[in-house]
């Protein structure tokens, strides 16, 4: 090997060992843990929040799913100076307008639980017919740098809201949401079966996508 092509060969090892880093910010130990199934053939590595001295939480007054990523990304990259990803995700429902829409989380209420959204949500649409009951898991993943703008990118499902709560799995309106083209909900689907047709999980992969191309320069 000339001294050429050493030095090249060692400038390529140098670069794929070079490990960086990416902050989720969430507390959500389930959407860490999804992320960072996804980097692991990549030499990202994924960090949580708390790993940094704990702040104030930032507060999702958005109107839109885009409004609020953005703005969890935006604060925790200027407080961290990292890059950072930060999600907001949610559920609309046709014949409801959109609701719960960005109030996915408290749709019963202040501190209420993924019962209470679910009864409420299934109470609501007790005179809905089957071909009514369109709805649509959406998930907005922003990737800010140090308070600049990288990118954000959505994901989308599309299914039905079904005539009872189903399944044992996932979190959340899992157990009445039926994906298109799915006998199932998503709480009676696997974690890896859900994440291949999730909203989540195809944001997830269009984030990938980006994050590999910004890190890359
Ligand atoms: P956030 O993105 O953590 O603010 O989520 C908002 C709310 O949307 C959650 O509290 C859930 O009620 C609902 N949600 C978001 N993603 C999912 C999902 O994959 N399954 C079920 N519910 C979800």
């Amino acid at each position: 090997m000339s001294v050429e092509d050493f030095l090249s060969y060692n400038d390529t090892m140098m670069k794929n060992s070079e490990e960086r880093s990416v902050v989720l910010a969430t507390q959500n130990r389930d959407k860490l843990r999804e992320l960072q199934g996804l980097m692991l053939d990549t030499n990202v590595a994924v960090r949580s929040l708390s790993t940094f001295p704990k702040s104030p939480a930032v507060r999702e007054d958005g109107k839109t799913f885009e409004a609020n990523a953005e703005k969890k990304a935006r604060v925790y990259s200027k407080r961290t100076c990292s890059l950072v990803i930060a999600d907001d995700s949610g559920l609309e429902v046709k014949a409801l307008r959109g609701r719960p829409g960005v109030y996915s989380a408290r749709f019963a209420g202040p501190k209420c639980t993924y019962a209470d959204n679910n009864r409420k949500l299934l109470q609501a649409m007790r005179t809905v017919s089957w071909p009514k009951r369109i709805a649509c898991f959406v998930s907005v993943i922003s990737v800010y740098d140090n308070g600049k703008k990288v990118a954000t990118v959505r994901g989308e499902c599309k299914g039905k809201i079904g005539y009872l709560e189903k399944g044992a799995n996932g979190f959340g309106y899992d157990p009445v949401f039926v994906p298109k083209g799915s006998a199932k909900t998503y709480a009676e689907m696997s974690a890896a079966e859900k994440g291949r047709l999730s909203h989540r999980g195809k944001a997830l992969k269009l984030a990938k996508k980006v994050l590999l191309s910004y890190l890359r320069g």
